[in-house]
C-alpha cells in the first residue's frame, strides 16, 4: 500500500513542470523527477549515480552545494537563491532553487529535496531590459546634450542673421546711396555705358537689400517678434497693386493673373505692407515655377456661416510639388533642391530664391491668426500638373495686438499722412541748419550731396559733441544715429528734449536698425521719425521736408 503511495507520488512529481531532486546527506541522488532530467539533459537512469557537488557550481554571488547545504544543515532552515547548474553538455542553466532537509527517521538518514526552475530565459530578458534601459538613460542624456547644443546653435545663427544684417546695411546705405545720387543727377554727365551700370549696382543693391530685410523678417517671426501695424485695408487694393508691380513680368512671360473676389468681402482688419508682401511672395513664386504661356488664378471668397473669415487660392499651372515636400517648402531656408530643372529645356524658366519667402509668408498669416497650406498631386516629368496655396484668414483677427503696434501704425500714419511737401523753411529765403550726429562718414557725406543745396549742414561724430553743437547752434533739424559711440541716440533725444532751448527741434533718428523694438526706444526718447538706412536720397529729402515744414507750420501756430 505504501509502496503503490511512493509510486503515486513519483508519478505526481514527474508532470509538475519544476525540477525535483533528492539527494542523501553525502549528495547522492536519491531521485531526479522528468522535468529536472530534461533540464539538466540526462536520461532517466543516469542521474541515479551522479552527485549533486557536481551539478551545483559557485559563480560570482551564487554558492556551490557544500555551502548550501551548510547553511540548510546549520541553520535548520530553507535555502532560497539563485544557483548555477550544470548540464550534462556542460552548459550552464541559471536556476532559482529553493533546499530543504527532511529529518532523519526510522526508515532513512537525513536528506535534502531540491526545488528547482529554469530562469536563464527571464534572466536573459531582465539582463536585456537593464542593457535597454541603461542605452535608453544613455541615448537620452544625449538627446538632452544635443538639443541644448541645437538651442544654442539656434541663438548663434538668429544672433548671427540679426549682426549681419545690421553690419550689411550700413556699407549698402553707400552703394545705394551714391547710385542712386548718380542716376538722379548725374545722368548727363556720365558715360551712358557707365551710367547702365550704375542703375545696375542700384539694382543689385536694392535686391541685397531684400535679402536682407527677409533674413531679419525669419529672425522677427523664429523669434516671435514678428509686429504688425493693424489697420481697416482693403483686400482687393493690396491685390491690385501687387498685380500692377508685376505686369512687366507677367506679360514678357505671357503668364497672365486671373483673379476673382468675393464682391461682399468686407475690411480685413490687418497689416497692409504685410499682406502684400504674402501676395507678393505667393505671386513670385507662382511665376518662377510656371512655364510661360500659362496662367495664375487667384480667389478670394468668405467662408462659413457667419462669413468671419475668408479663403484666399493662388493657383499656377507650374511644376508643382511632391506631397511629401508639401510641409517643407514652409521651413525657413528649404529649397526643392534639384539645380539641374534649372538648366534644362522643359523648365528652363525656373528660378532659384533664397527659401525664405514662404517662410515668412507663413510667419505673416500666422501671426494674424490664420493658416497657410499647400497642395498639389506631386511633380510628374514633363508635366504641369501646378500647386495651390491656400490661406484662410479671420476678417478681424481676434487677437491681441501689442500696445506698441498700434502705437507704431498711429506713427507712421501720421508721419504717411503729411499734406503737400513745400521747399524746405517755408517762404524764408534762409536755409534751414541741419544737425546730422553720426559716426558712419559715407551715410553723412551722402546726406550732404543729397541735401546741400536745401539746408546747411553740419555733423558730429560723437553723442557729447553733437550734443555741444546742438546746444550752441540751435539747428533746424537734427538727424541722430542710434548707436554712437559714448552717449547713445536715445540718451541725447531726452536730453534735447528736456531743455527749453532744444525741445522744439524736429529729430529724426538715422540708422541701420530695424528691429521694432529698438525703433520703439526711439520713439520713446521723443523722436519725431525715423530713417532707416539704406536710404534712398529721395526718401531722405522727402523725410527732412515733412519735418522742416510741420516746423515752421508749428513754431507758426505758436
Ligand atoms: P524661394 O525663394 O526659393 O522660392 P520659398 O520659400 O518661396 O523660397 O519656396 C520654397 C521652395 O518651395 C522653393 O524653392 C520651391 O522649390 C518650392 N515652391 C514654392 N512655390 C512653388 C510653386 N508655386 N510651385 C512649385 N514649387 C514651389
Amino acid at each position: 500500500m505504501e509502496e503503490n503511495n511512493i509510486v503515486e507520488q513519483h508519478e505526481l512529481l514527474d508532470r509538475i513542470p519544476i525540477g525535483v531532486i533528492i539527494c542523501s546527506l553525502e549528495g547522492a541522488i536519491l531521485y531526479a523527477n522528468a522535468f529536472s532530467r530534461q533540464c539538466l539533459g540526462y536520461s532517466v537512469d543516469e542521474l541515479d549515480a551522479t552527485i549533486v557537488d557536481g551539478l551545483i557550481v559557485e559563480n560570482e554571488n551564487q554558492m556551490a552545494w557544500q555551502a548550501i547545504r551548510t547553511v540548510v544543515l546549520k541553520d535548520q532552515t530553507v535555502f532560497d537563491g539563485e544557483v548555477t547548474l550544470i548540464r550534462k553538455n556542460n552548459d550552464s542553466v541559471t536556476c532559482a532553487m529553493t533546499v530543504f532537509g527532511i529529518l532523519p527517521t526510522s526508515r532513512h538518514d537525513q536528506q535534502f529535496v531540491l526545488v528547482f526552475q529554469d530562469i536563464s530565459h527571464q534572466k536573459s530578458i531582465t539582463m536585456e531590459l537593464e542593457k535597454k534601459n541603461l542605452e535608453m538613460a544613455k541615448m537620452n542624456s544625449e538627446l538632452i546634450r544635443s538639443n541644448q547644443e541645437l538651442k544654442r546653435v539656434s541663438e548663434l545663427k538668429t544672433k548671427f542673421l540679426s549682426i549681419a544684417s545690421h553690419e550689411l546695411k550700413t556699407p549698402l546705405t553707400s552703394i545705394k546711396g551714391y547710385s542712386e545720387i548718380i542716376i538722379d543727377n548725374m545722368k548727363d554727365k556720365v558715360d551712358a555705358a557707365v551710367y547702365r551700370m550704375i542703375e545696375s549696382v542700384n539694382r543689385a543693391a536694392d535686391r541685397l537689400n531684400n535679402v536682407i530685410n527677409n533674413m531679419l523678417d525669419v529672425t522677427r517671426i523664429e523669434q516671435k517678434r514678428l509686429r504688425l501695424k493693424p489697420e481697416n485695408c482693403n483686400v482687393k487694393d493690396i491685390i491690385s497693386e501687387c498685380i500692377d508691380d508685376f505686369t512687366q513680368f507677367t506679360s514678357r512671360r505671357n503668364i497672365p493673373i486671373r483673379v476673382s473676389i468675393d464682391p461682399d468681402l468686407p475690411q480685413f482688419y490687418g497689416d497692409r505692407t504685410r499682406m502684400h508682401q504674402v501676395f507678393t511672395n505667393l505671386f513670385s513664386n507662382a511665376l518662377k515655377y510656371s512655364p510661360d504661356f500659362s496662367e495664375i488664378e487667384l480667389r478670394v471668397f468668405l467662408e462659413n456661416v457667419q462669413e468671419e473669415q475668408f479663403h484666399i487660392i493662388v493657383s499656377d499651372h507650374g511644376i508643382g510639388i511632391d506631397k511629401d515636400e508639401l510641409d517643407k517648402v514652409f521651413r525657413p531656408f528649404y529649397e526643392i533642391a534639384d539645380t539641374v530643372r534649372h538648366s534644362t529645356d522643359p523648365v528652363k524658366f525656373l528660378g532659384g530664391g533664397t527659401g525664405l519667402g514662404l517662410s515668412i509668408v507663413k510667419g505673416i498669416i500666422e501671426r494674424h491668426g490664420g493658416a497657410i497650406w499647400a497642395e498639389s498631386v506631386g511633380t510628374q516629368h514633363g508635366k504641369f500638373p501646378g500647386s495651390q496655396f491656400h490661406i484662410v484668414l479671420p476678417v478681424r483677427p481676434h487677437i491681441q495686438w501689442d500696445d506698441n503696434e498700434t502705437m507704431l501704425s498711429k506713427i507712421h500714419k501720421t508721419t504717411d499722412v503729411e499734406q503737400e511737401i513745400r521747399p524746405i523753411g517755408g517762404s524764408q529765403n534762409v536755409k534751414p541748419l541741419l544737425l546730422i550726429i553720426d559716426d558712419d562718414r559715407e551715410a553723412i557725406e551722402i546726406t550732404r550731396m543729397v541735401l546741400q543745396t536745401q539746408c546747411d549742414i553740419i555733423t558730429a561724430d560723437s553723442g557729447e559733441e553733437g550734443l555741444r553743437v546742438a546746444f550752441l547752434q540751435k539747428p533746424s533739424l537734427i538727424l541722430l544715429d542710434l548707436y554712437l559711440p559714448g552717449l547713445d541716440g536715445t540718451q541725447i533725444c531726452r536730453i534735447l528734449r528736456s531743455q527749453e532751448e532744444t525741445k522744439h527741434i524736429p529729430i529724426s533718428f538715422f540708422t541701420a536698425a530695424n528691429q521694432y523694438d529698438e525703433i520703439e526706444r526711439c520713439y520713446a526718447s521723443g523722436a519725431d521719425d525715423f530713417i532707416l538706412k539704406p536710404f534712398s536720397g529721395k526718401e531722405i529729402l522727402t523725410k527732412v521736408t515733412q519735418l522742416m515744414n510741420r516746423r515752421t507750420y508749428q513754431s507758426s501756430q505758436r
